[in-house]
């Protein structure tokens, strides 16, 4: 009835507009179900691509924990067949942080969004602890549409390392209320009680957004389907209170909210100043799979996120001024396929229930992608998306 309701609200209050907005009608679509096969899509050609394109669209997928052996157990468990295999550029990248050999996601994600190492816990600071404006925060500066999906809190250490400065990624309260500081138009991601029942002040961050002109939803309404989405409106959606749930256990929206996501940021700009959008999606919980030791966590999360790596690219691929960049911020649990697997009965052990110091692969496609072969520090994933899209950082 809810939905009924808005539905008709927005046609109602539309019909004496001039100028009609885009309504993103969702509903329950082909790709939720993962029918793009990656055989139909062909491999994508690098003869497409020039690096003296600019990218004026980034999409930056972060497989959290996602490693080269993650990829290899998911592969084998879908016939050799993933949309990470069809990138034309790899690269690797070395995920250390300022202090030791082992990042966490908070100075892994901070590494990719401002260009500084920092230690271990640190949210958008650099190693002495000095604030640094975030990819996100300089494309929301010029003018750019931007928009964060993860499968975790939205509060939780990637997505937080793209919009808050704090020293510790517990401050789940604190950045929170730094959602306010930057327009970010559109993210959907759970730890809604951050927002609406803080305890460490009585701010409602839902109300400071409703009245910003967010379009605020969250989980009362299942899923994306049967929502209509006003693409003139910021627009942001909890998934959970707390920690959304795994994959296996019927979380469903990682699909169709960057799905919509990537649709409503591509109308969301100015028609008459088109400047493009910078979009992040996590797929949080390969991470909590590595950290729980269980393959089988690990892998479904993985599939899920893959068939978003694929609607990424098939979008890219029609778009093309739309740069598709995916990676982790570090491998989680010393994962091994050992001898005596076969692909029906993977022989798989965990040598830890942290993090590992193994480099990790980048993989790119679209314009500027091949400013990303090699192999580099985590830092310049930030300097090659700059430069990739032609712009500075701020001053
Ligand atoms: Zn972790």
């Amino acid at each position: 009835m809810k939905n009924t309701a808005f539905i008709l609200f927005l046609f109602i209050f539309f019909m004496g507009c001039d100028s009609k907005p885009k309504i993103i009608q969702v509903s329950k679509d082909a790709f939720q179900n993962g029918q793009y096969n990656t055989a139909t899509m062909g491999l994508l050609s690098r003869a497409k691509i020039s690096a003296s394109d600019k990218a004026k669209n980034v999409i930056f997928l972060i497989g959290d924990g996602m490693g080269l052996t993650q990829v290899s157990a998911a592969a084998i468990k879908n016939d050799n067949e993933l949309f990470l295999m069809k990138f034309p550029i790899i690269g690797i990248h070395n995920c250390q942080p300022s202090e030791g050999l082992i990042t966490d996601s908070a100075a892994g994600a901070t590494a990719f969004a401002t260009g500084k190492k920092t230690f271990n816990g640190a949210i958008g600071l650099g190693a002495d602890s000095s604030s640094h404006q975030t990819i996100l925060e300089r494309c929301e500066e010029l003018g750019m549409a931007t928009g964060m999906v993860a499968t975790s809190t939205i509060v939780h250490a990637t997505p937080a390392s793209f919009i808050s400065h704090r020293p510790s990624r517990k401050q789940y309260e604190d950045i929170a209320a730094d959602f306010m500081n930057t327009e970010i138009d559109y993210f959907v991601g759970g730890g809604k009680k951050y927002f609406d029942r803080r305890s460490q002040d009585e701010r409602n961050l839902v109300k400071e957004m409703q009245d910003k002109g967010y379009v605020v939803n969250d989980y009362f309404q299942e899923d994306f389907q049967n929502l209509s989405i006003d693409t003139k409106s910021n627009f942001a959606y909890f998934t959970a209170d707390d920690d959304p749930i795994p994959q296996s256990k019927g979380r469903n929206y990682l699909m169709p909210a960057s799905k919509t996501g990537i649709e409503f940021l591509d109308a969301h700009d100015d028609p008459n100043d088109d400047k493009g959008f910078f979009m992040m999606i996590e797929g949080s919980q390969i991470d909590w799979g590595g950290h729980a030791n269980n393959a089988e966590y690990v892998i479904s999360e993985l599939l899920e996120f893959d068939k978003v790596i694929g609607e990424a690219l098939r979008f890219a691929k029609e778009d093309g001024e739309t740069l598709v960049l995916v990676t982790a911020d570090h491998e989680t649990g010393g994962m091994a396929i050992n001898s005596g697997s076969t692909k029906d009965s993977l022989n798989i052990t965990f040598s830890s229930g942290y993090h590992t110091a193994t480099m990790i692969p980048v993989y790119a496609y679209g314009p500027g992608a091949e400013l990303f072969s090699g192999v580099y520090e985590n830092t310049a994933i930030y300097d090659k998306l700059l430069l990739a899209m032609g712009i500075t950082a701020s001053k």
